[in-house]
């Protein structure tokens, strides 16, 4: 039997906050009340085979703290477990539903299932309203002059840098009241109810450490220096605002802000070319003969390849589910150029494994390190993993973090000899792309 009280639903997703939230703000302004609803949408579940997931507990403990907030106003998440579609055609039985409000997403998949959900509710004449929140700029919006993308990101980062006003760094905050909301009685299903383990997730909380935002341009190159935010979870689930960070960005950072607008540049090629998702975005590339040797793969995948700074790398981040920017382009180079394993197994293997995954840019950064993406290091860049622990772990800090016994005699024997491993890549890319 239908609600017989007229309201509105925001549907929560990759904006878990409350504050300076563009999609929330908008369904409050209507004249209706809110119902703030949360999906643990199956079809997405299915791509977390982990029980012990910490993105998960991650998200759960987000919900649970929105719910916490929203309690004093006498409302909370409604949550589901199922598919957008089954709760959609629950919810239009259930309530009179006036509109429903979102935040974009710009992934392939999900702009498929919203624009299925948007025909749904266009059947019941609903309208499905969806804000730009969790980019400054989306696809499309940063232009050449004449008309077409950048796929450059020196010129696009220049771009956005001026066509950026105050406008789009506008505090989307609202007062909060128990008006405002419907006011429901509801409980958060527990992970475990959903087949996961609740955890620790140990991800720090979304707030952004002044110090280390003022000095990331001296510390942001050395993994052995906690010199980076940390705030790639809090962007990936809107934990935080990317307007916040923007806003803060300015004042303390120039080469801060340049990371955030890589965040965008990519974000923009998977909107506009969502190919690359499982496709090289020079097609050229889809040529290189990779060796996908399983046991080598498998060695680098547990950080036992007897290069110290790609088994630093690995072991960080399957023990916490980070990695430092620096050996992520390290540990991928040596993927794809010293082992020729594909980067698409890299990528997957990053995705299972990082919690700041994000298909844009984990994509973005893979296809750039392969050499096969857009505004990519030329393939014959490759990096020589000892000299980079010279210029960029001279101490070794971090390799004495990760990996202890690197200085022992029985520590693992290179799984392959550098100088032969990049005369062999060069010959297979220069073969592929015809230029030998
Ligand atoms: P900071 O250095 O403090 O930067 C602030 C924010 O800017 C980051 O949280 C992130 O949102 C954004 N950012 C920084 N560098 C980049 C970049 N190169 N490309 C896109 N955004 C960037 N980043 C992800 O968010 N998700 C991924 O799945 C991901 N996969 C990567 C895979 C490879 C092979 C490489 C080389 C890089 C990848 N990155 C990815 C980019 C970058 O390594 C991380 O964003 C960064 O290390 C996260 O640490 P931080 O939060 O301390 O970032």
């Amino acid at each position: 039997m239908k609600h017989r009280e007229e309201i509105v639903v925001f549907w929560f997703r990759r904006d878990l906050r409350l504050c300076d939230n563009v999609g929330l703000y908008h369904a409050l302004q209507s004249e209706y009340k809110v119902l703030p609803i949360f999906i643990f949408d199956k079809e997405v579940l299915e791509q977390f085979p982990n029980p012990l997931d910490k993105r998960l507990t991650y998200i759960h403990d987000a919900i649970a703290g929105i719910d916490n907030q929203l309690k004093s106003f006498g409302t909370g998440v409604l949550c589901f477990h199922s598919t957008a579609l089954e709760v959609f055609s629950v919810l239009t039985k259930e309530y009179d539903i006036k509109a429903v409000y979102a935040n974009e997403d710009y992934e392939p998949k999900t702009i498929k299932r919203d624009q299925q959900i948007g025909d749904y509710l266009g059947t019941y004449s609903i309208p499905f309203y969806l804000f730009k929140d969790q980019v400054i700029f989306r696809g499309g919006d940063i232009l050449k002059q004449d008309g077409t993308p950048y796929q450059v990101y020196t010129p696009y980062a220049k771009k956005w840098r001026e066509q950026l006003t105050n406008q789009h760094l506008y505090d989307y905050s609202i007062k909060l009241a128990s008006e405002l909301f419907y006011s429901i009685n509801c409980a958060i299903p527990t992970l475990e109810s959903l087949g996961y383990t609740h955890g620790v997730n140990g991800i720090i909380p979304p707030y952004v450490d002044l110090p280390i935002i003022s000095n990331y341009d001296k510390y942001r190159d050395y993994p052995g220096i906690d010199g980076t935010s940390k705030l790639g979870v809090a962007l990936r689930f809107g934990t935080i605002s990317v307007r916040q960070c923007v806003k803060i960005a300015l004042k303390e950072n120039a080469v801060w802000l340049s990371e955030l607008i890589w965040r965008e540049f990519f974000s923009q090629i998977l909107y506009l070319y969502p190919q690359v998702e499982n496709h090289c975005f020079k097609s050229k590339y889809e040529a290189v003969q990779y060796r996908n040797n399983e046991e080598e793969f498998k060695a680098w995948c547990n950080g036992q390849t007897g290069y110290p700074i790609v088994d630093a790398g690995m072991r960080e981040l399957n023990e916490t589910g980070f990695m430092h920017n620096r050996v992520r382009m390290i540990t991928a180079s040596f993927l794809t150029k010293h082992l020729l394993i594909d980067w698409r197994w890299g990528e997957a293997y990053f995705a299972q494994q990082l919690l700041d995954y994000d298909l844009a840019s984990n994509n973005g950064n893979w296809q750039w390190v392969a050499g096969c993406g857009c505004d990519a290091a030329p393939y014959f860049r490759v990096f020589n993993p000892t000299e980079q622990v010279k210029k960029f772990d001279k101490d070794f800090v971090y390799l004495d973090k990760w990996v202890p016994e690197w200085r022992e005699l029985d520590y693992v024997q290179p799984i392959v000899e550098h100088k032969f491993a990049r005369e062999r890549v060069l010959k297979a890319f220069k073969q592929a792309l015809g230029t030998d």
